[in-house]
């Protein structure tokens, strides 16, 4: 048995769910397969009632870490013994890594998005615009204020989780955060270097929905970012296009998320373009 495996064979096949077409699952284990790394990547379905359990099973059977989604990556922090910097200031995780024995919480979302922004362009110093106040947002956020960006404009439908990030923001990061009502049409101003849409708006079925913004006020300067990873050609992204803007899918987010937890994991840096090209396989593009 190669010394990499880190499943025990016993537990083969003792999963509810089969992870068939999960575009997570398929990015991962496209990696795997490529750089000949035998490991496996599952998807189980958690619920919020049997998260302890489910953390302490990884624990007992030596699982390398796992990733959480929603609803768990806040409760997830009472069954882990400690957490990475920016997980600390997110106040979420979405990566858990066994180092030693413990389980540590990470979060690569916000990551991620940044390093494929900085594919395209270096945050410090430049204006950014974020539409949402949630977990994403709040993960994006954070990472792109403590690489540098001087301004960040939060416009969210909900005023609550709106102030709350900027609050956030102006304690725990040199970034200065100001937060504007979403009620209207909404106009980015032209000073504004990055623009990124962080709701859930777009996002599969609901696909032809449309940000309340002015196309008007996309310049051809401005990045503009959508997180949605399905699909990823949402109408901001064909929107800011047509614009002239330089334009970043969420799949090159979710890439990276993936990259950096695998580097968690095992040590090993993927290649990003064998995962994506899984992902353009299966969503079509
Ligand atoms: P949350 O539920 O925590 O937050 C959703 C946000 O979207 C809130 O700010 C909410 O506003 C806003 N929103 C939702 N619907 C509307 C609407 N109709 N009009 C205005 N605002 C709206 O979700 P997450 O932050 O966890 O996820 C957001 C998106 O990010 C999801 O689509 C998810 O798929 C994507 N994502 C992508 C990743 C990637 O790797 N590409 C990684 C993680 C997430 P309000 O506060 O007013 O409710």
């Amino acid at each position: 048995m190669p010394e990499e495996l880190n499943f025990l064979p016993s537990l083969t096949g003792s999963f509810a769910k089969p992870a068939a077409e999960n575009p997570t699952v398929e990015m991962v284990e496209a990696a795997y397969r490529h750089h000949g790394l035998h490991w496996r990547y599952v998807n189980t379905e958690v619920g919020p009632e049997d998260l302890g359990a489910a953390v302490a099973g990884a624990r007992a059977m030596n699982w390398v870490g796992f990733n959480c989604s929603l609803p768990n990556k806040v409760e997830v922090i009472r069954h882990l013994d400690g957490l990475g910097e920016s997980a600390k200031v997110i106040g979420a995780v979405n990566c858990v890594v066994r180092r030693g024995d413990q389980l540590i919480g990470e979060n690569t979302d916000g990551k991620g998005f940044l390093k494929s922004l900085e594919e395209v362009i270096d945050p410090a110093g430049k204006q950014v615009v974020m539409f949402g106040a949630g977990g994403a947002a709040r993960a994006i956020g954070v990472e792109v204020a403590l690489a540098g960006a001087t301004h960040i404009t939060i416009v969210n439908r909900s005023e609550n989780r709106g102030l709350e990030l900027v609050a956030l923001l102006n304690d725990k990061t040199p970034a200065e955060a100001t937060f504007e009502k979403w009620d209207g049409v909404y106009s980015v101003a032209d000073a504004v270097d990055v623009v990124i849409n962080a709701t859930s708006i777009g996002l599969y079925p609901d696909i032809d929905a449309r940000l309340t913004l002015s196309l008007d006020s996309l310049l051809a300067d401005m990045v503009v970012a959508d997180v949605i990873p399905n699909p990823p050609r949402t109408n901001l992204i064909k929107d800011a296009e047509a614009r002239g803007c330089k334009v970043l899918d969420g799949l090159g987010m979710l890439v990276n998320q993936g990259i950096t937890g695998i580097e968690y994991w095992t040590g090993v840096t993927v290649d990003g373009g064998v995962m994506r090209a899984r992902l353009e396989e299966l969503f079509g593009i």
